[in-house]
């Protein structure tokens, strides 16, 4: 997935994350983590908004 991805957290704050980003991803707002590196994917844990 080499997209920039619009999610949103649980607790309601969005960020624009890149699909294949090598490092952990965390909400600004609640610090939860968004994006975990998988073996060189990027597993989402959180609601994807909009493939951008
Ligand atoms: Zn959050």
């Amino acid at each position: 997935m080499s997209k920039f991805l619009k999610v949103q957290c649980d607790c309601g704050s969005e960020s624009v994350v890149f699909g294949d980003s090598k490092s952990k991803v965390t909400c600004f707002n609640c610090k939860k983590e968004l994006l975990s590196p998988r073996g060189g994917k990027a597993q989402v844990n959180c609601k994807i908004v909009e493939i951008l």
